[in-house]
């Protein structure tokens, strides 16, 4: 009698069947900071009093988005196409890195058939912006906004994005090959 083993005998360990979707995921987290321009999926958010530490605009959702797409391509990671220690990347607008990495896997045939993004922020209120920063990375992406999805939720006091000193954005992304 075999026990614990319901695998077909062919040997689908080594096959790579193509099905035509890919699947991708990225998260990204910035520190918060006073005297920084606080931008977010591309849109500025002009009354906040804290924006995100880094060597481009500090844009976590686009980083993260990025990061998905390229994780969808097997085609590395956001910090390979667009090292932190590039000059040309400094205070960079992070919906031009977005475009970019979009771009390798549009020319590779895939479609974007939908994202999920959630940010984590005690601040700023991301809430009132959702549809604006929803609409600026379907312009980026040049994809219908019915293709985005992006939630915002809190820390509760708990952990670095609950304190208000980070804020965190996660991304997932389907793929879809696009039909001859
Ligand atoms: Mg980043």
């Amino acid at each position: 009698m075999r026990l614990g083993c319901h695998f077909p005998r062919r040997s689908f360990l080594t096959e790579v069947k193509e099905v035509g979707m890919r699947i991708g995921q990225g998260w990204d987290r910035h520190a918060l900071v006073p005297g920084r321009p606080c931008i977010l999926a591309g849109v500025e958010f002009s009354d906040s009093p804290v924006g995100p530490l880094g060597h481009s605009d500090g844009d976590a959702v686009c980083h993260a988005l990025t990061d998905a797409l390229l994780g969808a391509g097997a085609l590395g990671d956001i910090g390979h196409h667009f090292p932190e220690d590039d000059p040309k990347y400094k205070n960079a607008d992070s919906t031009v890195l977005l475009r970019k990495a979009w771009k390798l896997l549009a020319e590779r045939g895939y479609i974007l058939a939908n994202a999920d993004i959630t940010v984590i922020a005690e601040q700023p209120h991301i809430a009132p912006q959702v549809e604006a920063m929803r609409s600026r990375l379907s312009s980026v992406l040049q994809v219908n906004v019915g293709r985005i999805s992006l939630k915002a939720t809190r820390g509760e006091g708990m952990g670095p994005e609950g304190r208000g000193e980070c804020l965190t954005a996660m991304a997932v992304v389907l793929l879809k090959e696009e039909p001859e």
